[in-house]
């Protein structure tokens, strides 16, 4: 039996094995030592079978349908004592992986923001993440400043990570077919050690900022200056001064990681 796909689980079964495989391959791993691997959403397994092959692979899973891990459990042997049944954004990283840990998926495509916003919270250990993820959503991510879909986690996580966008995914390859494109993309650590400013300010900066997309900076980040200004006891002439720097004048789509952190060092 096959597992009945639900809709509230963002359940599309990747039924293509030549993109599974494609999508298996492109997790760079060392091949002279097991490094742990997790597959967030196995399903039926269809990237877990390859990745189970993978002899430098110490593979976890964490599927929240039932149904699934029975599948799983009885589908494939080697699968046994690797798959954790439960919701990844509520998942014990920290004692399920003392250490480093790389991350694989088809994600569920309703939560994929929240998994990248976990992931983030991770990154020290997570070197590099492989997935399938919505089209709009992996250009969004991978895109550069000036464009339209560029945003807070195009910018939170490019802050981290060299993203690349591998290949676009038609919904022929699901059963059942999603009504959106996908498209599978890598993420992989940089050298970034810390910001050089505060981490919590530039997060709240960026959010702030798109939070009101339209708006310039100097409107939408009015109430983070006005902090700022009791902070240092600022009259009206000083906070004008300050806002008249040209960068006040941008939108938020137009500022890189550089120039959202040397923001972040004039407002903190
Ligand atoms: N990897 C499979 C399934 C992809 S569909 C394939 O490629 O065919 C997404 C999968 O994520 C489903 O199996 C769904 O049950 C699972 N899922 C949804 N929300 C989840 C969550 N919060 N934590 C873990 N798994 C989840």
């Amino acid at each position: 039996m096959e597992v009945r796909a639900k809709k509230a689980l963002g359940q599309h079964f990747l039924t293509d094995q030549s993109i599974a495989r494609s999508i298996v391959a492109a997790l760079e791993l060392p091949e002279e030592m097991k490094s742990s691997v997790l597959e967030i959403g196995p399903g039926m397994g269809v990237l877990s079978q390859y990745l189970l092959a993978r002899p430098e692979v110490d593979l976890r899973m964490i599927e929240i349908d039932n149904e699934s891990v029975d599948y799983l459990t009885r589908h494939f042997p080697s699968a046994a004592g690797k798959v954790i049944y439960g919701d990844f954004l509520k998942l014990g990283l920290d004692s399920l992986f003392p250490e480093s840990f790389n991350v694989i998926g088809n994600f569920p495509y309703n939560i994929s923001s929240q998994i990248f916003f976990r992931i983030l919270d991770f990154k020290e250990r997570i070197p590099q993440v492989v997935c399938m993820i919505q089209k709009e959503v992996a250009e969004r991510i991978a895109e550069k400043p000036g464009s339209k879909t560029y945003g807070i986690l195009s910018v939170l996580l490019q802050a981290w990570y060299d993203i690349e966008y591998l290949f676009t995914v038609g919904s022929g390859a699901f059963a059942p077919p999603p009504k959106v494109q996908s498209a599978v993309i890598r993420l992989k650590r940089n050298s970034r050690t810390s910001l050089g400013c505060d981490e919590a300010m530039f997060k709240n900066i960026v959010k702030t900022s798109f939070g009101q997309r339209r708006k310039t900076l100097r409107n939408s980040l009015k109430p983070l200056v006005a902090a700022k200004a009791s902070r240092e006891g600022w009259d009206a002439d000083r906070i004008a001064e300050f806002t008249a720097s040209p960068v006040f004048e941008l939108r938020p789509e137009r500022l890189g990681v550089e120039d959202f952190i040397s923001l972040t060092r004039q407002i903190q």
